[in-house]
């Protein structure tokens, strides 16, 4: 009789957006007059730019043609795209990022996912807190995790990283030694970002301990200071111990289209194998590649054009995002981020827990955000707004919240 993986089991209650989606759901069929405003969206929500739809178009003609097509892509991706990504995400700034050391793939989500399976069960994880909650998630599912404690809201061997109001959102070292450490700038959900000073600290001490940084920039396109880099390859040393997460998704809009790069160092070496090796056999056996239309695609993304057409983008998010950062500090709320990233993170009023200022805005002004605690224990008494949506109705969603109180 087949058994069946019981650490699935282990993951509490909903994922924290099909219960807001039924929340939603319900306040809209006893509300039918309402028009609800979500602000709480992770998604991008402006299409794609023509310079890359001009590119897809190309390579689906290609594709239609007998000297075009193109079958199964190389395991690691197609040259033309790691090398312009080499060149202009890494050579430009100086890190030392070869070609062969990218991976291709269909986005940050399956990588920051699936890394862990080049890990043994037996290495201890540590996470910012709060975070993007499929690091913890994919490490219960392995069995990584221990024993969910539902008082506190934590798993027994996961090491919490705590990134609090009173160190602007960026962890100190832990006490206790992890083997995994999983950090996220610019964070979602609290908007921080961690300056090349600060990530120092983090790659010297992974290089002291032998851990492993897994580094997901996703949202490094939104940087917009000086003293915040871009990829931890900044940061001297870095080679030897960091495994860099990138995505398509939130600056070019790729969410649905699907790709996203990882870096993999052949320096970085543990117990005398590189990680690279592991995760080159990892693509080959278990990947199929993103396909070449989306490679294409990619690859459009750093064109002169593309580069140009997507700065816009980025600028239109961002100005939303200051629109209620601004918005909310003048009614006297206590909110980070929106500088580095599009998310925006306040402490809820009047001490209400994550979900009852969930259900007071969308009662009160008919906006949807995102409940900090889905977050991790440390988002609880938190809120996220993002700056996604139109602006139009950013504008309009920060008067509502501001006639609510
Ligand atoms: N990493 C972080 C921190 C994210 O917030 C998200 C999506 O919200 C992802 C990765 C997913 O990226 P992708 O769309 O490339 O899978």
């Amino acid at each position: 009789m087949v058994k069946i993986n019981d650490n699935f089991l282990k993951l509490p209650g909903n994922y924290l957006f099909s219960e807001i989606a039924k929340k939603v759901s319900i306040f809209e069929k006893s509300h039918k007059e309402s028009r609800l405003i979500r602000l709480g969206i992770g998604d991008v929500t402006l299409p794609i730019a023509p310079a890359v739809i001009e590119a897809v178009h190309k390579a689906v003609d290609e594709m239609g043609r007998k000297e075009g097509f193109h079958g199964y892509a190389p395991d690691l991706g197609y040259e033309f795209l790691r090398n312009v990504i080499a060149e202009k995400d890494y050579k430009a700034r100086n890190c030392q990022i070869n070609a062969d050391e990218i991976f291709i793939s269909d986005g940050a989500k399956s990588n920051s996912g699936n890394i862990q399976e080049i890990f043994s069960i037996e290495n201890k994880i540590a996470v910012c807190d709060p975070v993007y909650p499929v690091y913890v998630d994919t490490n219960v599912m392995a069995g990584r995790a221990g024993i969910y404690q539902k008082e506190t809201e934590r798993w027994s061997d996961v090491i919490y990283l705590p990134c609090r109001e009173d160190n602007h959102f960026i962890p100190e070292l832990p006490k206790e030694a992890p083997d995994l450490i999983y950090l996220c700038f610019p964070n979602n959900p609290t908007g921080s970002a961690i300056t090349k000073n600060e990530l120092q600290i983090w790659v010297n001490y992974a290089n002291k301990t032998g851990a492993v940084i897994i580094y997901d920039a996703a949202y490094e396109a939104y940087i917009t200071e000086e003293e915040i880099p871009h990829s931890i390859y900044e940061c001297e040393g870095a080679q030897t111990c960091a495994i860099e997460l990138k995505s398509f998704s939130k600056n070019a809009g790729f969410t649905g289209m699907r790709l996203g790069y990882t870096v993999i160092p052949k320096e970085l070496v543990r117990g005398g194998v590189a990680l690279h090796s592991l995760w080159a056999r990892r693509h080959g056996t278990k990947y199929n590649g993103a396909p070449y239309i989306i490679q294409r695609a990619g690859e459009a993304v750093y064109t002169e054009k593309g580069e140009e057409q997507i700065k816009k983008q980025i600028a239109y998010y961002m100005r939303n995002a200051n629109v209620i950062l601004e918005g909310l500090k003048n009614i006297g709320f206590k909110v980070s981020g929106g500088v580095n990233a599009p998310y925006i993170w306040l402490k809820t009023p009047d001490q209400m827990t994550s979900w009852q200022f969930f259900d007071f805005l969308l009662e009160k002004a008919n906006v949807v955000g995102t409940p900090g605690s889905g977050f991790g224990p440390g988002g609880e008494g938190y809120f996220r707004l993002t700056g996604f949506g139109t602006y139009e109705n950013t504008v309009e969603a920060v008067e509502r919240i501001k006639r609510s109180f």
